[in-house]
């Protein structure tokens, strides 16, 4: 029987890049039965995890021989440019590794305090299935902060990337079975997330849901893992604030603004789509600003020079674009960027700054994701916290001062999972990434990005003859 195919067309030049099977119901259930059937009866959740460890460095360096191979499909697939894609790969093998190094410092706990004849014991175990969703923005990252720590915890996976940009995560599962991964651990299934990624959150042998993508999708994957009572751990969107205050380094202070809006074309949950800005030195941030978002390059991304590539598709490109005129519509300015300056061949969006933004204004709320600064100028820090808060969304803000006391009173008050202070999209593997409030919950990265993968089992043991009475409080029975 042939099957039915989904096509993806570059968004740079419509031409066709790749084909996908257009996954089923049957090859959900056909791919949960295999990673049931590793996790239930398979080596991997049972090996030392330092044996699990060497399969999982073979596996980064077969990604690392395969970098230029793997940034390009990123590129043909999500429009990105190259240079942001071969980093993207470099994280993926940084990741890699340290979800290996991650799964041999995983440990349980031992209570000897609870009595002469008693010792509590306290196992970390794996979760068992774990049903992973991807979105198209960083489809090899993301695939990367979930998997290999699902993997490191002992588990086994069903992994859903995105329709739109399947072609990393395929290659990615090859690579690990070549690495001797053994067969059933890692499982793709490429299809459209109605289908394929519904039947993997309501499979009842999945044990977790762990997924990255827009809140709405996120509301739907809770509830049908729920059906169940699976796990979920949810990354969602964001509406991302960058306070600037009057004594920033100014220049630092730009540069941190424009990358946050235009990194990935702004396709980026973290993004910093909110300036707030103090009104004192609003003007002239505007201009220096302006001046510097003219000097980025955008267009093909394969040209190694190019910091902007394409819209992930035209529905998308026309979303922005909407947002775009409505704001203007409500009363927004526009500093640089907006309209007139896209390109509809090649789905290009020049960064685009809207000043005088009210948050009653619908760009002040909604998660655009594009290169789309709304702009609000504020005149205290009682005043920055406020609207940074009126949000939500609370994933990633980013607090520009060269003052400690200002720097900290606002990181302790911003209602997000994640705060840059005098830096913007920036990160180090150790430091826990996720969300509160419709940002979803849930961690990834650091300790807590193993642990989310796993369960705790507490065994008690009592040595000796016991003359007590049983079904006693513990304190009592001493
Ligand atoms: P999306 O939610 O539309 O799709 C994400 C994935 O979910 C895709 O693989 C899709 O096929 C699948 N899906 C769709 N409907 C489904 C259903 N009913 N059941 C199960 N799966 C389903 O998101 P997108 O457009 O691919 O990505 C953009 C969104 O992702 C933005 O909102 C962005 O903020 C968010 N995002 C968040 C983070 C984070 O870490 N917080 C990172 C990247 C992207």
């Amino acid at each position: 029987m042939s099957r039915a195919l989904i096509e993806r067309l570059s968004p740079t030049n419509n031409e066709i890049v790749a084909r996908f099977a257009e996954g089923t119901v049957d090859d959900v259930n056909d791919a949960v039965t295999a990673a049931k059937i590793a996790f239930d009866k398979g080596m991997w959740p049972r090996m030392d995890a330092g044996v699990r460890a060497q399969f999982l460095r073979l596996w980064s360096r077969k990604i690392a021989e395969n970098r230029e191979r793997l940034a390009r499909i990123e590129v043909e697939e999500v429009g990105k440019p190259l240079k942001y894609a071969r980093a993207d790969i470099d994280t993926v093998c940084a990741l890699v590794d340290y979800a290996a190094g991650l799964g041999m410092q995983s440990h349980g706990l031992a209570y000897s305090s609870i009595g002469a004849n008693r010792t509590g014991i306290v196992l970390r175990e794996p979760v068992g299935v774990v049903g992973v969703v991807i979105p198209w923005n960083f489809p090899a990252e993301t695939f990367a902060k979930k998997v290999p720590f699902a993997l490191a915890a002992g588990c086994t996976c069903v992994i859903k990337p995105s329709e739109f940009t399947s072609g990393t995560a395929l290659e990615l599962a090859k690579l690990a079975a070549e690495a001797g991964i053994p067969p059933g651990v890692v499982n793709v299934v490429t299809g459209y997330g109605n289908v394929v990624g519904d039947a993997l959150s309501g499979n009842p042998g999945v044990s977790m849901m762990s997924f990255t993508g827009s809140t709405r999708v996120g509301k739907q994957i809770i509830a049908r893992a729920g059906e169940h009572v699976a796990r979920t751990a949810v990354e969602l969107g964001g509406k991302g604030a960058t306070i600037v205050f009057a004594d920033a380094d100014i220049e630092d202070a730009v540069r941190g603004t424009l990358t946050s809006i235009s990194f990935n074309q702004g396709e980026c949950c973290v993004a910093g789509s909110r300036l707030l800005v103090h009104a004192d030195i609003a003007e002239e941030f505007l201009q220096r600003l302006a001046t510097a978002m003219s000097s980025l390059r955008i267009g093909d991304p394969f040209d190694e020079e190019t910091d902007l590539g394409s819209m992930i598709h035209r529905e998308h490109f026309d979303s922005v674009l909407r947002h775009i005129e409505e704001a203007q519509l409500e009363g927004a300015r526009l500093v640089c960027g907006g309209i007139e300056a896209a390109r509809r061949d090649g789905l290009h969006i020049a960064p685009t700054v809207l000043d005088d933004i009210r948050p009653s204004m619908s760009i002040f709320r909604r998660e655009i994701f594009g290169p789309v600064l709304a702009v609000t100028r504020f005149r205290s820090l009682e005043d920055a916290v406020a609207l940074a808060n009126d949000s939500e969304y609370g994933l990633a803000n980013s607090v520009w001062s060269k003052n400690i006391d200002v720097v900290m009173t606002v990181a302790k008050s911003l209602r997000s999972g994640i705060v840059w202070a005098n830096t913007a999209l920036d990160g180090a593997l150790q430091l826990p990434f996720g969300g509160n409030g419709s940002s979803g919950f849930g961690r990834e990265l650091g300790e807590a990005g193993i642990e989310e993968y796993t369960v705790l089992k507490s065994i008690l043991i009592h040595t000796g003859k016991r003359n007590d009475t049983f079904g006693v409080a513990p304190a009592a029975s001493q």
